[in-house]
């Protein structure tokens, strides 16, 4: 930890000494134990980018000519993932979703999705990808035990997809989805697309009808400032009322479906009864309140918030040999100092996140 958050750090009492006190101080085995933050948050959904490379160059995301990327020694084997997966669930992450850069490009991925599918205590494993491996990649998945997808997707037209991604491979990334529909043992299928002013207006209504025909829940997410080309502006963000406004204008009424507190997402069901759509509203809805997630980067590097500034090491101290029991008192300590909320909305306050999104695992 850098210097945010070092006043605060006085205030937090040792968490580890806390639980020190409550639970069997075997050392090496980190003991079961609430991780939750200042504010009371508990801590269950953890991100893990397994690489910071990409295939696509989606112009929200990564440049046309892609990032420095990682050294390959400075990226977390799938041995120290595992192993850190593992410490995180004996103190209260119950599902991890996995992401990159595109995580299926990393070799092998179905081996770690084996490897952690068998960590006692996770309740969900799931995946973030642009879908355009899925076909190759599906059946192996579900094999290796997935039991969760996301597959992004902003464009049905082939033009606009080539446009928003840089690559023309709508194609494979269709066909990668109905590959996927043949393994229920992953479900739900969801598709996020990125909601831009001027871009996303004029497909909703398209998307909209693939929820309803497909066994797919749709949901579009705000474009945020975490773009590695810094043109994020906030009259870009359509907003997921715009989008919802569209649909009941021009479709038909949606009655919103209960949520986990936790959720990201409103979700909605289309009045019909058929159909499922759901809108991630970080910017003009920010749910940081109810946040539940940590995230940990390719190169081993623990961020508290998409947003953070600071992000805390794993990867120095598991290589310098440290046990389990030191490497479980880093996480408390970073989640104790998680941030309170995002200040995309603070004007002038708002300091760019120290990575973009591709970089951190969206
Ligand atoms: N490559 C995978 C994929 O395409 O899903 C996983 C990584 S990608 C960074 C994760 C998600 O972040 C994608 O749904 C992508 O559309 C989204 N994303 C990237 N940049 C974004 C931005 N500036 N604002 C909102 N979402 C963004």
């Amino acid at each position: 930890m850098t210097d945010q958050g070092s006043s605060r750090r006085a205030q937090v009492t040792s968490i580890s000494e806390q639980l020190r006190e409550i639970g069997e101080d075997v050392d090496g085995i980190p003991m079961s134990g609430p991780l939750v933050d200042s504010y009371d948050r508990r801590i269950k959904n953890l991100r893990i980018s397994i690489t910071d490379k990409c295939n696509f160059r989606c112009v929200y995301c990564m440049p046309a000519e892609g990032l420095p990327w990682l050294p390959r020694a400075e990226i977390l084997t799938y041995e120290e993932i595992t192993r850190l997966a593992q410490i995180l669930t004996g103190i209260g992450v119950t599902q991890i979703r996995l992401t990159g850069g595109e995580p299926l490009v990393r070799r092998d991925v179905t081996e770690l999705v084996r490897m952690l599918h068998g960590i006692s205590g996770l309740e969900s494993l799931s995946l973030t990808t642009n879908g355009v491996l899925l076909g190759k990649l599906a059946g192996p998945l579900a094999e290796a035990g997935l039991t969760r997808i996301n597959v992004s997707l902003d464009s049905l037209v082939r033009e606009r997809f080539a446009e928003m991604t840089r690559r023309d491979q709508l194609e494979q990334v269709l066909a990668g989805l109905e590959t996927l529909e043949r393994y229920p043992s992953i479900s739900p299928i969801k598709i996020n697309a990125v909601a831009m002013r001027g871009f996303t207006e004029a497909e909703v209504l398209d998307f909209a009808a693939l929820a309803r025909r497909k066994p797919y829940v749709v949901r579009w997410i705000e474009f945020m400032p975490l773009d590695a080309d810094g043109n994020w502006e906030r009259e870009r963000v359509l907003t997921g009322a715009e989008i919802k406004a569209i649909l009941e204008r021009d479709l038909m009424p949606l009655v919103p479906i209960d949520a986990e507190a936790s959720s990201t997402s409103r979700r909605y069901r289309f009045a019909d009864g058929v159909g499922e759509v759901g809108f991630i509203n970080p910017v003009s809805e920010p749910f940081c309140a109810t946040c539940n997630r940590i995230r940990l980067t390719a190169d081993g590097q623990l961020r508290t918030c998409l947003f953070s500034i600071d992000e805390w090491d794993l990867r120095g101290p598991m290589r310098a040999g440290a046990s389990d029991r030191e490497l479980a008192d880093i996480f408390l300590e970073a989640v104790a100092h998680k941030e309170k909320k995002h200040q995309i909305n603070e004007g002038e306050q708002f300091q760019r996140a120290s990575r973009s999104m591709s970089q951190i695992g969206g």
